[in-house]
Order: structure tokens, then C-alpha cells, then sequence
């Protein structure tokens, strides 16, 4: 790879918005000089964030923790795992990923042959969130990297210990020259948008979306927005009440106490079963969570005092309404709100128009399941839309005809990252399985010593080809490995022809004699 002098290297944060056009500059001559392109210099760069990730844990764990008390172990699985997992699953591909694809060619071309060159952008920016500020943050990166671009990344200000880490580790891991960190809030990310960049991954809420979506619009940059919503569960009355119970509470409170984009936001099912419903959810949150979740170390708290005000807001306009059948615990102090389920709250309140990204779950009645479909397409898409039935005709109108950046049948969230429950018998042999089946390349005994503290097992991993991002209001673009090298990828269209076989008919004049073969 080319040796270039480091700019800036060991400039000090905090991040001065006037810098931005020299960092775009620096970083645009990495790219330039052809740094980030070679094979050799995107696996040096993965090995890196594998051997940051594999040295750091500790430090990782402990700033996500600081940032969201988040469980150690979840901590673990949800962000740490699965960025190692996507790392290794990168370093495993590169190679066949950046081959450039044989295309079929037209016989007017005759002879000839095509294909499709993946090419690198250039100096790419990448926008990331508080709720998993650490994989929100690396898992795109990776992307970038592994496409062979030169990357910014803006961690969240609202996560400050993983931002600062993140800043750390890369300046100790990565290559400065083409990887770099800046923390900052809004004025240092809008300083950001201001450049010319050539691809800008932003992840966050539509709001933001919108203001990113009109900046990069000025440079005519493409945009991967991996946006938000509400997202909708459909309970039909057939299902196994036990299994879909454990599963909506697993993708409700044990993801970040609902504090995820993929979080299940409302639930819909009929009238006749809701108490049941409700009963048996009562029921699951006890089994996983104890008598009392404002105690539970299992679940994280909210992130911050804004945050929380803005949820008691949501809490207190239904406590009036009686609409609360369960829950509705707080601690300001602790930024802690227990598990809450509302019942039939109006459709126009706020609870059913905003996306609540919180512990409280509004539960809505309808007289027949089919109408969930309806009700669903009359709000704006959502990233994710979750059923649970039995029914195969209901299923299939469901995947016909709601539109949704992805879609769970009769489960939670396994379509984007690795899933627990809470169990503590055969835990071995399930964990020795998860470590093949993800190629984490952890050490058993780190895994089993977790696994002793906290009694988890892990009983599923995800299948990671499916493309992950949102569609209308809840993003545009997609993710996750060879979809996170497409994104940061351009497919750049190349004929290869001969000089023989120039026929004279594609050329003027257009004369009869002309056009004799
Ligand atoms: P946030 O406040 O951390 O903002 C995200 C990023 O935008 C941060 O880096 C922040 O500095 C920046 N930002 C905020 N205001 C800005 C402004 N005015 N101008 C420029 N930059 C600005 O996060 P958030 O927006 O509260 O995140 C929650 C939303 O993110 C939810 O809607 C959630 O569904 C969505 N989300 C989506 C995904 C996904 O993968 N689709 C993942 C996580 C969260």
C-alpha cells in the first residue's frame, strides 16, 4: 500500500467544526493515492477492528454500560458478538465479494464479454445512534472498509463513554490516515454535512433523516438512511400462546428495554383474545424478569432524563385514561420504567402516532384479525412488521400486502441479530453450538464463565444474508454483510470488445448500400 504522511495524526478532540473541509481533504487524498483500495489494506483494517474488539471487551462492556446499563451479558451478545461476528464474516468473503461479476452481453455487441466492477467510493461519513451506539457504530464501518473506502464516523453524542471510547480505539487500532472518529453533537455533524462526500450512512430517526437527506442532496450524494417507526405485531388467536408470549417480550423489553428500532412498538389482535394475551404477558415478563422489573438487572435502563421525561409524558396522559392494565412503574432518579401495557389506546393519540422506542406497549383490538392488515397500511411504513399465526392464508395475505422494510413470521427481531432467551438447563452444548454456528472465534471458557454469571443460554443465531433497512418513512438502503459491501460499493458496468466484427450497419449514412452485411 502507498505511504502517505498522517495529516493530522494525534490532533486533539475535541473536534473543531472549521476542521471539517481539511478532514475531508485529508481523507480524500488517502483515497486518492489509492490507500484504501487494495485487498491487503481492507484486511489489515478488519483485523484490526477483530483485534480491537477481542483486547477491548472489558472497556466496551463497561461504556455501554456507563451509556445504557446495559447487561453485561447483552452487551456481550447484542453489540460486541455481533460485531466480531460480522468482522469475521467480511474477512471470510472479501475476497469473493470484491470479484468482479460476469454479465450477460447483447448479441449486437458480438463478440464481447461484461461485467460488473465493484468500486470503491471514495471518503464515505457514517452517522450512528445512541441505542447501540457500539454496533450501530462499527457495523457499517465495517462495510465501508471492507468496499475500500475511507471513512468518517460520527458516534452519538447522547451514548458520550462509547463515543469517547470509539474515538480511542480507533486512533490506536485503525489507520488514521482513511479511518477516523469524530465525536460531536449537532453542529459539529452539521459542520460534517456541509462536505462533499461521497456516500453518507446515517443512522437515526426520520426527523434527522430529512435534514442529512437535504444536505447530501446539495452534492448529489447517495444516502443509506436506516431510519425508525412504529413497529406492529399481529397476534392471531391460533398461535402457541407460551412461545409467541416469550418471543414479543424478548423484542420488546430484553432488546434495550424497547429502546430499538426493531422493538415491537403496538400489538394488534381481536378483542376476544386480548385478555388472554394480556394474561399470558403479565405472566412471561414475571418468568423473565421477576416479580418486580424496576429491579431487574435484565433490563436496561432509559438513556437519558430527555428520553425518560418524554415516555412519563406518553405514561401519564393514559394512567388518566385507565387505559394502563399493567406496569407503569417508574424512578426518575434511576431512569428506570418498568414493563407497561396499555389497552386500546385511541388511534390518534400520541402513544399510537409516535414511535415510542421505550418500555411501554400499547395493545389494539380489532373484531377480525384481517383487519390488522389495513390498519397497518394506513400509517407510514415500518421497518419491521411482525405476525404470529398459524393460519397460512392470513400469513400470506400478510406478505403480500403489507409493505415493510422487513418482515418476522410467528417470531422477533431474528432477522437482524442474535437472539436469547432466558434458561438455564444445557447451556454447554447450545453455547458450543452458537460458537461454530456464528464463527465468533470466542473462547468457550469466556463464554461459559459469562453464561454461569448471568444463567442465559443462547437457543438461536440469525441467518445473515438477509438484507437489513427500511423502506418509506422508516429508511431507504440496506445493510449487513455482503449488503453493507453493496452499499459502499459501486457497480460499475464494463463491455470489453475486440476490434474485430466492426460491422458498418450501426454506422451512417443510413444508405441501403450501407447496411449490406
Ligand atoms: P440520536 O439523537 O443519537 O441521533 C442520531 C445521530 O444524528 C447522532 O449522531 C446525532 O448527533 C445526529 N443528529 C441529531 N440531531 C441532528 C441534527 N439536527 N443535525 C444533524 N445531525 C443530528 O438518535 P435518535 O435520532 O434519537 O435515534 C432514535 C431513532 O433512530 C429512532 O427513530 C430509531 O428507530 C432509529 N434507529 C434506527 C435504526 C436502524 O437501524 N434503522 C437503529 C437504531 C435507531
Amino acid at each position: 500500500s502507498v505511504a502517505l504522511p498522517v495529516l493530522t495524526e494525534g490532533k486533539k478532540q475535541p473536534f473543531d467544526a472549521g476542521e471539517a473541509p481539511l478532514l475531508v481533504k485529508e481523507l480524500n487524498e488517502s483515497f486518492r493515492a489509492g490507500r484504501t483500495r487494495s485487498y491487503e489494506w481492507r484486511v489489515s483494517q478488519l483485523k484490526g477492528i477483530e483485534k480491537m474488539v477481542e483486547e477491548r471487551e472489558k472497556d466496551i462492556s463497561e461504556a455501554l454500560y456507563k451509556d445504557l446499563s446495559k447487561p453485561e451479558f447483552e452487551a456481550f451478545v447484542s453489540e460486541i458478538a455481533a460485531v466480531k461476528s460480522s468482522c469475521n464474516e467480511a474477512l471470510k468473503e472479501l475476497k469473493q465479494w470484491m470479484k468482479p461479476e460476469k454479465a450477460k452481453t447483447s448479441t449486437t455487441a458480438y463478440p464481447s464479454s461484461a461485467e460488473i466492477v465493484y468500486e470503491p467510493l471514495g471518503a464515505v461519513l457514517v452517522i450512528s445512534t445512541w441505542n447501540y451506539p457500539f454496533l450501530l457504530s462499527i457495523d457499517p464501518v465495517i462495510g465501508a472498509i471492507a468496499a475500500g473506502n475511507a471513512v468518517v464516523l460520527k458516534p452519538s453524542e447522547i451514548a458520550p463513554a462509547t463515543s469517547s471510547l470509539l474515538s480511542k480505539l480507533f486512533e490506536e487500532y485503525l489507520d488514521s490516515s482513511a479511518v477516523r472518529v469524530v465525536e460531536g453533537a449537532v453542529p459539529e455533524t452539521a459542520a460534517l454535512l456541509e462536505q462533499k462526500w461521497d456516500k453518507i450512512f446515517y443512522t437515526g430517526s426520520p426527523r434527522v433523516g430529512r435534514i442529512v437527506m437535504t444536505a447530501a442532496a446539495k452534492h448529489l450524494t447517495p444516502v443509506v438512511l436506516e431510519l425508525g417507526g412504529k413497529c406492529p405485531v399481529v397476534v392471531d388467536s391460533d398461535v402457541d400462546l407460551q412461545v409467541t408470549v416469550r418471543r414479543i417480550i424478548a423484542g420488546k423489553w430484553q432488546l434495550n428495554n424497547g429502546q430499538a428500532c426493531i422493538s415491537v412498538d403496538y400489538i394488534i389482535t381481536t378483542k376476544d383474545f386480548a385478555p388472554k394475551l394480556i394474561n399470558a404477558l403479565r405472566n412471561g415478563i414475571e418468568e423473565f424478569f421477576g416479580a418486580d422489573p424496576m429491579e431487574s438487572k435484565y433490563i436496561s435502563r432509559i438513556v437519558s432524563s430527555n428520553h425518560f421525561s418524554r415516555l412519563e409524558r406518553l405514561l401519564d396522559e393514559y394512567k388518566v385514561f385507565n387505559k394502563i392494565v399493567f406496569g407503569g412503574q417508574r424512578n426518575k432518579k434511576k431512569l428506570k420504567i418498568s414493563p407497561t401495557i396499555f389497552l386500546d389506546v385511541p388511534e390518534d393519540s400520541q402513544l399510537m402516532q409516535e414511535e415510542i422506542f421505550g418500555p411501554l406497549l400499547p395493545i389494539i383490538t380489532v373484531e377480525n384479525v384481517k383487519d390488522s392488515i389495513d390498519l397497518i397500511n394506513s400509517k407510514p411504513k415500518p421497518l419491521v412488521a411482525y405476525l404470529f399465526t398459524n393460519n397460512q392464508k392470513l400469513r400470506n395475505d400478510f406478505v403480500q400486502n403489507v409493505s415493510s422494510g422487513g418482515m418476522v413470521i410467528n417470531d422477533t427481531v431474528l432477522h437482524v441479530c442474535i437472539h436469547l432467551f432466558h434458561n438455564t438447563h444445557i447451556y454447554k452444548i447450545r453455547l458450543v453450538k452458537f460458537c461454530i454456528m456464528c464463527s465468533l472465534r470466542c473462547r468457550l471458557s469466556h463464554i461459559s464463565q459469562i453464561d454461569c454469571k448471568l444463567g442465559f443460554q443462547i437457543l438461536q443465531v440469525t441467518v445473515s444474508n438477509l438484507p437489513f433497512g427500511g423502506v418509506g418513512e422508516s429508511g431507504m438502503g440496506s445493510y449487513h454483510g455482503k449488503h453493507s459491501f453493496d452499499a459502499f460499493s459501486h457497480k460499475k458496468a464494463v463491455l470489453y470488445r475486440s476490434f474485430s466484427g466492426d460491422s458498418p450497419v450501426r454506422y451512417p449514412p443510413y444508405t441501403p448500400a450501407n447496411k449490406k452485411l
